[in-house]
Protein backbone atom coordinates (compact mmCIF):
# COMPACT_ATOMS: atom_id res chain seq x y z
CA UNK A 1 0.00 0.00 0.00
CA UNK A 2 3.21 2.28 0.47
CA UNK A 3 4.63 1.70 -2.44
CA UNK A 4 1.23 2.55 -4.37
CA UNK A 5 0.87 5.41 -2.53
CA UNK A 6 4.22 6.46 -3.33
CA UNK A 7 3.45 5.77 -6.89
CA UNK A 8 0.01 7.33 -7.02
CA UNK A 9 1.62 11.03 -5.42
CA UNK A 10 5.32 11.20 -6.73
CA UNK A 11 4.36 13.80 -9.54
CA UNK A 12 5.65 11.67 -12.11
CA UNK A 13 3.92 12.23 -15.43
CA UNK A 14 1.52 9.07 -16.57
CA UNK A 15 3.53 6.59 -19.08
CA UNK A 16 0.45 4.83 -20.08
CA UNK A 17 -1.58 3.96 -23.07
CA UNK A 18 -5.21 4.28 -23.92
CA UNK A 19 -5.32 0.48 -22.81
CA UNK A 20 -3.13 0.71 -19.63
CA UNK A 21 0.36 -0.43 -21.46
CA UNK A 22 3.39 1.12 -20.93
CA UNK A 23 6.24 1.43 -23.07
CA UNK A 24 10.32 0.52 -22.47
CA UNK A 25 12.87 3.44 -23.02
CA UNK A 26 14.35 2.55 -26.32
CA UNK A 27 16.81 4.94 -27.42
CA UNK A 28 17.33 3.30 -30.78
CA UNK A 29 13.67 3.41 -31.63
CA UNK A 30 13.10 7.75 -30.36
CA UNK A 31 16.50 8.07 -33.16
CA UNK A 32 14.37 7.50 -35.54
CA UNK A 33 11.17 9.47 -34.48
CA UNK A 34 10.31 12.78 -34.67
CA UNK A 35 7.90 15.55 -34.26
CA UNK A 36 7.77 18.54 -36.81
CA UNK A 37 5.94 21.42 -37.45
CA UNK A 38 4.82 22.64 -40.99
CA UNK A 39 4.00 22.13 -44.31
CA UNK A 40 3.94 18.32 -45.30
CA UNK A 41 4.66 19.20 -48.82
CA UNK A 42 8.12 20.97 -47.92
CA UNK A 43 9.67 17.88 -46.82
CA UNK A 44 12.46 16.68 -48.69
CA UNK A 45 12.29 13.12 -47.62
CA UNK A 46 11.12 9.08 -49.60
CA UNK A 47 7.74 9.86 -49.12
CA UNK A 48 4.79 11.51 -47.29
CA UNK A 49 1.87 10.48 -46.45
CA UNK A 50 -1.39 12.19 -47.74
CA UNK A 51 -4.59 11.99 -46.28
CA UNK A 52 -6.92 11.56 -49.64
CA UNK A 53 -10.47 10.33 -50.35
CA UNK A 54 -11.21 7.34 -52.04
CA UNK A 55 -11.30 8.95 -55.37
CA UNK A 56 -7.40 9.89 -55.14
CA UNK A 57 -8.24 12.58 -57.32
CA UNK A 58 -7.49 15.36 -55.14
CA UNK A 59 -9.50 17.22 -52.67
CA UNK A 60 -9.05 19.80 -49.60
CA UNK A 61 -6.67 20.23 -46.76
CA UNK A 62 -3.38 18.20 -47.03
CA UNK A 63 -4.95 16.60 -50.00
CA UNK A 64 -5.21 19.94 -51.67
CA UNK A 65 -2.05 21.02 -50.80
CA UNK A 66 0.41 18.12 -52.04
CA UNK A 67 -1.71 18.36 -55.57
CA UNK A 68 -0.85 21.83 -55.49
CA UNK A 69 2.47 21.61 -54.92
CA UNK A 70 3.20 18.27 -56.55
CA UNK A 71 1.72 19.40 -59.82
CA UNK A 72 -0.82 18.33 -62.27
CA UNK A 73 1.37 14.86 -63.40
CA UNK A 74 0.97 13.54 -59.73
CA UNK A 75 -3.15 13.59 -60.48
CA UNK A 76 -2.51 12.11 -63.72
CA UNK A 77 -0.90 9.01 -62.36
CA UNK A 78 -3.36 8.44 -58.99
CA UNK A 79 -6.38 8.59 -62.15
CA UNK A 80 -4.55 5.22 -63.21
CA UNK A 81 -5.14 3.36 -60.13
CA UNK A 82 -8.67 3.00 -59.52
CA UNK A 83 -9.34 4.71 -55.97
CA UNK A 84 -8.46 3.06 -52.70
CA UNK A 85 -10.61 1.95 -50.00
CA UNK A 86 -10.78 2.87 -46.29
CA UNK A 87 -7.70 1.89 -44.22
CA UNK A 88 -5.73 1.39 -47.51
CA UNK A 89 -3.15 3.05 -49.24
CA UNK A 90 -1.29 3.33 -52.75
CA UNK A 91 2.31 4.88 -53.83
CA UNK A 92 2.66 7.08 -56.69
CA UNK A 93 5.61 9.41 -57.52
CA UNK A 94 6.01 12.76 -56.17
CA UNK A 95 6.72 15.00 -59.48
CA UNK A 96 7.10 18.39 -58.30
CA UNK A 97 7.47 17.93 -54.61
CA UNK A 98 10.99 17.68 -52.89
CA UNK A 99 9.36 14.53 -52.03
CA UNK A 100 10.52 11.43 -53.78
CA UNK A 101 7.25 9.33 -53.24
CA UNK A 102 3.91 9.88 -52.33
CA UNK A 103 2.01 7.02 -49.88
CA UNK A 104 -1.75 8.41 -50.55
CA UNK A 105 -4.10 6.27 -47.73
CA UNK A 106 -7.85 7.13 -46.62
CA UNK A 107 -8.99 7.39 -43.67
CA UNK A 108 -11.98 6.62 -42.16
CA UNK A 109 -14.74 9.38 -41.75
CA UNK A 110 -16.64 7.56 -39.06
CA UNK A 111 -14.02 7.87 -36.12
CA UNK A 112 -13.32 3.81 -36.94
CA UNK A 113 -9.93 3.53 -34.72
CA UNK A 114 -9.13 0.52 -36.36
CA UNK A 115 -9.20 1.59 -39.97
CA UNK A 116 -7.12 4.82 -38.92
CA UNK A 117 -4.28 2.16 -36.90
CA UNK A 118 -4.85 0.09 -40.61
CA UNK A 119 -3.50 3.25 -42.72
CA UNK A 120 -0.97 3.73 -40.43
CA UNK A 121 0.25 -0.04 -40.69
CA UNK A 122 -0.46 0.06 -44.83
CA UNK A 123 1.36 3.24 -45.49
CA UNK A 124 4.97 1.64 -43.39
CA UNK A 125 4.37 -1.97 -45.11
CA UNK A 126 4.10 -0.03 -48.43
CA UNK A 127 7.18 1.94 -47.52
CA UNK A 128 9.47 -0.80 -46.98
CA UNK A 129 8.19 -3.07 -49.24
CA UNK A 130 9.56 -0.20 -51.81
CA UNK A 131 12.84 -0.32 -49.94
CA UNK A 132 12.55 3.67 -49.09
CA UNK A 133 13.69 3.93 -45.50
CA UNK A 134 12.10 7.48 -44.62
CA UNK A 135 7.97 9.08 -44.29
CA UNK A 136 6.20 12.09 -43.43
CA UNK A 137 2.33 11.70 -41.51
CA UNK A 138 0.16 14.31 -41.28
CA UNK A 139 -2.85 13.66 -39.02
CA UNK A 140 -4.87 11.52 -41.38
CA UNK A 141 -8.24 12.07 -40.70
CA UNK A 142 -8.25 14.61 -38.04
CA UNK A 143 -9.39 16.96 -40.89
CA UNK A 144 -12.46 17.35 -42.85
CA UNK A 145 -12.72 13.73 -41.86
CA UNK A 146 -13.28 14.85 -38.19
CA UNK A 147 -11.39 11.77 -36.15
CA UNK A 148 -10.80 12.92 -32.65
CA UNK A 149 -7.22 14.26 -32.43
CA UNK A 150 -5.97 13.29 -29.18
CA UNK A 151 -7.54 9.56 -29.82
CA UNK A 152 -5.68 9.52 -33.66
CA UNK A 153 -2.55 10.53 -31.71
CA UNK A 154 -2.69 7.93 -29.70
CA UNK A 155 -3.28 5.41 -32.58
CA UNK A 156 -0.37 7.32 -34.72
CA UNK A 157 1.95 6.83 -31.90
CA UNK A 158 1.33 3.54 -30.91
CA UNK A 159 0.96 2.00 -34.37
CA UNK A 160 4.11 3.44 -35.58
CA UNK A 161 6.02 1.95 -32.00
CA UNK A 162 4.78 -1.54 -32.67
CA UNK A 163 5.84 -1.51 -35.92
CA UNK A 164 9.60 -0.21 -35.42
CA UNK A 165 9.50 -2.84 -32.72
CA UNK A 166 8.28 -5.53 -35.17
CA UNK A 167 10.38 -4.38 -37.79
CA UNK A 168 13.86 -2.49 -36.46
CA UNK A 169 15.96 -2.82 -39.52
CA UNK A 170 13.33 -1.53 -42.09
CA UNK A 171 13.15 2.25 -41.27
CA UNK A 172 15.32 5.12 -40.88
CA UNK A 173 12.96 8.10 -40.08
CA UNK A 174 9.16 8.62 -39.18
CA UNK A 175 8.34 12.33 -38.78
CA UNK A 176 4.75 13.36 -37.30
CA UNK A 177 3.98 16.27 -39.50
CA UNK A 178 2.07 18.19 -36.91
CA UNK A 179 0.29 21.63 -39.38
CA UNK A 180 -1.87 22.75 -36.22
CA UNK A 181 0.02 23.82 -33.16
CA UNK A 182 -3.21 22.07 -30.90
CA UNK A 183 -1.69 18.50 -32.42
CA UNK A 184 2.08 19.72 -31.60
CA UNK A 185 1.21 20.04 -28.27
CA UNK A 186 -0.51 16.69 -28.07
CA UNK A 187 2.19 14.88 -29.95
CA UNK A 188 4.42 16.29 -27.59
CA UNK A 189 1.98 14.95 -24.74
CA UNK A 190 2.04 11.55 -25.80
CA UNK A 191 5.81 11.23 -27.39
CA UNK A 192 6.56 10.64 -23.01
CA UNK A 193 4.09 7.49 -23.73
CA UNK A 194 4.98 5.90 -26.50
CA UNK A 195 8.73 6.81 -26.84
CA UNK A 196 10.14 7.62 -23.14
CA UNK A 197 13.49 8.86 -22.46
CA UNK A 198 15.43 8.30 -19.19
P1 LIG B 1 -8.80 14.36 -43.49
O1 LIG B 1 -9.79 14.54 -44.61
O2 LIG B 1 -8.15 12.99 -43.50
O3 LIG B 1 -9.36 14.74 -42.17
P2 LIG B 1 -7.41 16.93 -43.74
O4 LIG B 1 -6.44 17.32 -44.82
O5 LIG B 1 -8.69 17.65 -43.66
O6 LIG B 1 -7.58 15.34 -43.88
O7 LIG B 1 -6.69 17.07 -42.33
C1 LIG B 1 -5.69 16.20 -41.87
C2 LIG B 1 -4.63 16.99 -41.13
O8 LIG B 1 -3.74 17.60 -42.07
C3 LIG B 1 -5.16 18.12 -40.27
O9 LIG B 1 -4.46 18.14 -39.04
C4 LIG B 1 -4.78 19.38 -41.06
O10 LIG B 1 -4.59 20.49 -40.22
C5 LIG B 1 -3.48 18.92 -41.65
N1 LIG B 1 -2.97 19.68 -42.79
C6 LIG B 1 -3.62 20.50 -43.65
N2 LIG B 1 -2.76 21.00 -44.56
C7 LIG B 1 -1.54 20.47 -44.29
C8 LIG B 1 -0.23 20.60 -44.87
N3 LIG B 1 0.00 21.36 -45.93
N4 LIG B 1 0.79 19.90 -44.29
C9 LIG B 1 0.58 19.11 -43.24
N5 LIG B 1 -0.62 18.94 -42.65
C10 LIG B 1 -1.66 19.62 -43.17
Amino acid sequence: AKERLRKQYSGTPTRKDESGKSYAVNPELNKKVSLWAGNITHLEIDAIVNAANSRLLGGGGVDGAIHAAAGPALKAECATLNGCVVGDAKITGGYLLPAKHVIHTVGPQDGNGNHLESCYKTCLRLLTKHHLRSVAFPCISTGIYGFPPEGAAHIALRTVREFLEKNPQSVDRVIFCLFLPTDLNIYENLMQVYFPVE
